[in-house]
């Protein structure tokens, strides 16, 4: 039953609004250029007011650009309004016809394009099955529970079959362990039916699980595009590696070559990292490290001191102070390994692969 997927593509995308305090025109969405593949899940992620929405708005044809082109397949759409998009949309708020059962909820859209009858019921009943909620066909959307109408959201923008499905925060509203089942199945689906999902969220771990691609928008512009696995462990700024996890921050420099092996200096003490392509000697840098990639010892060429060590169960949690910088690490199975104590003297150890530059 289902059509091809289509691609996206933002070309130097800009929507100016005025901001309502000082009166002034600012930049919702400032110049981003994008290209989506057909049938990937691509989220776009970022603080609440970096101009998420707007671009989801702008792809479903709500807002229109002060600036760009977009295309979805290969046709300039910026001229079309949102039902000639090929595009459906989820929202945060569900927005289901108070007044409609469920099977007229997700039979609504059908019935404007008049498609025959009995092709609705069967097309209804398909997708009321698929989110799992056949037998309820019947319910008053205000009878059912915050997941429900959720799902039935979902079944009405997957019924139209568009071409590209975009989400708004669709899960902000239920709870937290309705909230991870949901993404799965959210996923699932996707990856059965072969869409296009363009998913805005401001909640990194939806964003990490569900994503081929995330796209980090920071103020109206895009920070890092790249799988969660590219933007968690080499993130292009400290904004980024902030967002995205926990992650330590080193002030050091670029060392000159050593025995051929890449190295940065940090108080005087080389440390070895994976490459220097790109990076040049003598300048400052920052080295990103994530908690879980550091490990205390009794050995080694980086002193520290023990602030803080807490059993968390999974891990022990550490605040060790090195070299004037507080360090946060994770060690995790703490039961097979040696726990410091607050105000222990030790050394951290890490892998070179594990130290990224930025
Ligand atoms: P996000 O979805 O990432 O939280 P939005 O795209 O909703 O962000 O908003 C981006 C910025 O544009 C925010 O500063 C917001 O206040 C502003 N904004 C959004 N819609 C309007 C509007 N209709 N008029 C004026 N400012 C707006
Ligand atoms: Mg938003």
């Amino acid at each position: 039953m289902h059509k091809e997927p289509k691609g996206v593509k933002l070309v130097g995308i800009s929507k100016i609004y005025k901001d309502p305090k000082s009166g002034k025109d600012f930049a919702a969405v400032d110049n981003i250029t994008l290209d989506i593949k057909p049938g990937s899940f691509v989220t776009l992620l970022g603080p609440s007011g970096c101009g998420k929405t707007t671009s989801l708005r702008m792809i479903a044809g709500f807002e229109s650009p002060d600036k760009g082109e977009i295309y979805i397949g290969n046709e300039a759409v910026n001229a079309y309004a949102p039902n000639q998009r090929d595009t459906a949309m989820v929202f945060q708020s569900y927005a289901l016809l108070p007044h409609y059962n469920v099977f007229d909820n997700v039979a609504y859209g059908l019935k404007i394009r008049k498609i025959p009858k009995a092709e609705i019921r069967e097309q209804v009943m398909a997708m009321l099955d698929m989110v799992e909620l056949s037998g309820l066909e019947e319910r008053m959307t205000n009878q059912l529970s915050g997941g429900q109408q959720q799902r039935v959201a979902l079944a009405r923008a997957l019924v139209m079959q568009p071409g590209v499905l975009l989400f708004d925060e669709p899960l902000s509203n239920l709870d937290a362990k309705l909230r991870v089942t949901m993404r799965t199945e959210i996923r699932k689906i996707q990856s059965r039916l072969g869409l296009t999902a363009i998913y805005v969220t401001h909640d990194q771990a939806e964003a990490m699980s569900l994503s081929d691609e995330i796209i980090l928008m920071e103020k109206g512009r895009i920070a890092q595009i790249g799988s969660p696995n590219e933007i968690y462990y080499k993130p292009n700024s400290v904004f980024v590696a902030d967002f995205i996890g926990e992650a330590n921050f080193l002030d050091a420099e670029i060392a000159a070559g050593n025995n051929g092996k890449a190295a940065v200096l940090y108080n005087d003490v080389p440390l070895e990292i994976a490459s220097t392509e790109g990076l040049v000697p003598g300048n400052k840098c920052k080295l990103v490290i994530r908690p879980e990639s550091v490990k205390l010892q009794d050995s080694g060429k980086l002193a520290c001191k023990v602030l803080v060590s807490t059993f968390m169960g999974a891990y022990q949690y550490y605040q060790v102070e090195t070299g004037g910088s507080v360090i946060i690490i994770c060690d995790y199975n703490p039961k097979t390994r040696k726990v410091y104590k607050a105000g222990d003297n030790a050394f951290l150890a890490f892998d070179s692969a594990s130290l990224h530059v930025i």
